[in-house]
Order: C-alpha cells, then structure tokens, then sequence
C-alpha cells in the first residue's frame, strides 16, 4: 500500500510533470471556483447606428478577473472551456447577468437597450431541450421580456448541427427573444440554410472589412448587404473601426456598428454612465 501511495506521489509531485501542466489544465481547475467567486465579469459593448453614432443595443462580453486583479479576454479561456465542455456554464452565467442587468435598468427607470449574449455550439450538440429549459428556466426568474435579449449563435455552429439549431432559434422565437447569426462569413453555411434559419440579425465577422479593404471586396460586402435585406434581416457590421469604414459601410446602405470607433466592451458602470 505504501508503495502504491508512494508512486503516485511521485506523480503528482514530479516538477517536470508540473511544468507541462497546459493551460488549460489550469483553467478546468480554476473554473468553478472562478464562478462561485463572481470573478467573471460582463463587460458591454455597444451597437450603433451609423448615422450618429447613437446607441441602440449592447453586445455582453465576458472578462475574466484573475486574483491578481489581471482582466483576462476571452481570447485566452474561450477555447479552452469550449474544449472541456465547461463554456455552457459560462454562458448561463453570462445570460443571467444580463437578465439582472435588463431587471435593474427597469426599476432604475434607465432607458431599456436589447442586449445580446453569446451561446456556444455546445449547447447544440444534443437536441437542444436540455439548453431550452434552462434558457426558459432562468428568464422565468426575473421579470424581464425576452423582447430585451438577442442570443448570438455563431455560423460555425449552423454548418455542423442545421436541424437542432433551426429547432432551437424557432422555439426561443416563440418565447421571444431575438436571434442572431454571429461571425458570419466564417463558416461557409449555404444561402439556403440561411435562408431557412429564423435569425432576426446576421453580424457579419469583423475579418471582412479589417483585413485590408479591395474594391472587390467592399462590392461582395454590399451584395451581401442586399442579400440579407431580401431574406428580411437585420444587419450589423462588426469590427467597425474607422471612420474611413463607417463612410464606405454607410454608402453601402449598411445602418448598423459594432466596434472600437464608438467602444470597446467596458464595465457595466462606464456603460450606464456613458450610454443611459
Ligand atoms: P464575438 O461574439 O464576435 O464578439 C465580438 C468581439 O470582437 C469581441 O471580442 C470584441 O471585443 C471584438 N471587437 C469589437 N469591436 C472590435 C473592433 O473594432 N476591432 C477588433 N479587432 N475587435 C473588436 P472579445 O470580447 O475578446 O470576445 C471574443 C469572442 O469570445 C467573442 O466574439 C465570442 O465569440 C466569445 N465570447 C465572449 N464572451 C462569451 C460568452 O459569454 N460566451 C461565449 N460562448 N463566447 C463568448
Ligand atoms: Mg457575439
Ligand atoms: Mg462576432
Ligand atoms: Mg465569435
């Protein structure tokens, strides 16, 4: 027995062993303690009209605070918590500060603003009920209309799991709340799935007009501009930030930014003092 005990000791404390810890060994880890501590934070960006740059809506964005007061991205714990599954429970947490949020501006008597908040294809992989409950679940606790909130689906989920994803957006319709098509332009789903998927908004991926703008491109830009006007939806330019951009997207009828020319996500505090 000791011997048993004394070998996995050696590799647990083996510090060659430690140092190749990856990453996100230190994120599962870290997870839930994280979340039980309120360290994840959401952060708000907000939509604007081109026109005047007001704001309309607000994207949520998660922040992670680590203990040494450090902000983290999701860039550096997005993909990892995708990966070991853990990104579901991020994204409820996420969604219920966001239906706090929706439920505090109303008894401040705040202007209301629709906020959208980001799902991962996660959710998806199953039939979806299990999302669907919970989504339904947890708006059940506040008393916020559903009117209020925008759930961001990325394209790249649409490709892989069409059926449960169409389901899911008609259902969440039906409840209320709005839908969008997040990143697209990333995922090369078809014009007929699109067609097809009950999205209120498409947000085309900031890739399309921050890598270098061709004239080519910016034609293909305001083709797809029209194409989403004939399928009845919405549509926001994400990654707006210039005022070079703002000019062109404008005379390409677009009406709708997101990005660092009006703001980068900022706390909630800056939102409300800046925005309401
Ligand atoms: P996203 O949903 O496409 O969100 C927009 C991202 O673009 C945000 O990055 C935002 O800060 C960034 N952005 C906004 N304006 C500009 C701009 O003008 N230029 C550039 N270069 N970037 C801009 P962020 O906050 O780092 O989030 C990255 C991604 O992480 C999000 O992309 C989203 O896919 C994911 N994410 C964030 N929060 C959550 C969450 O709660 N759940 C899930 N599942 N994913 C999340
Ligand atoms: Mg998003
Ligand atoms: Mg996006
Ligand atoms: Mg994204």
């Amino acid at each position: 027995n000791a011997k048993n005990t004394g070998k996995r000791d050696i590799t647990l404390y083996n510090p060659s062993l430690r140092i190749q810890r990856t990453e996100e060994q230190k994120i599962v880890g870290e997870f839930y303690e994280a979340l039980y501590r309120d360290d994840f934070q959401m952060y708000l960006q907000p939509k604007f009209i081109l026109r005047d740059r007001s704001v309309y809506g607000a994207e949520a964005l998660a922040r992670w605070k680590r203990p040494d007061g450090k902000i983290l991205p999701p860039g550096m714990f997005i993909d990892s918590l995708e990966k070991i599954g853990y990104i579901t429970e991020l994204d409820f947490y996420i969604y219920e500060e966001v239906l706090k949020t929706l439920e505090k501006w109303d008894k401040q008597h705040r202007r209301k603003i629709v906020i959208s908040t980001n799902f991962s294809g996660r959710h998806f992989e199953s039939d979806g009920e299990e999302f669907l409950n919970r989504i339904q679940h947890v708006l059940s606790k506040y008393s916020v209309r559903p009117e209020y909130i925008e759930i961001e689906v990325t394209e790249g989920v649409l490709v892989k799991n069409v059926a449960v994803l169409e389901k899911c957006m008609n259902r969440l319709h039906e409840i209320g709340f709005r839908v969008a098509i997040d990143d697209f332009g990333t995922g090369y789903s078809s014009l007929s799935v699109l067609a097809d998927m009950p999205a209120d908004v498409i947000k085309i991926d900031k890739s399309f007009i921050n890598k270098g703008m061709t004239e080519q491109k910016k034609n293909l830009l305001y083709e797809i501009g029209r194409m989403v006007k004939i399928l009845h939806k919405d549509i926001i330019i994400e990654g707006v930030e210039t005022e070079e951009q703002e000019q062109f997207l404008k005379e390409g009828g677009f009406t709708c930014g997101q990005g660092y020319l009006c703001n980068c996500p900022v706390p909630i505090g800056d939102f409300e003092k800046m925005y309401l």
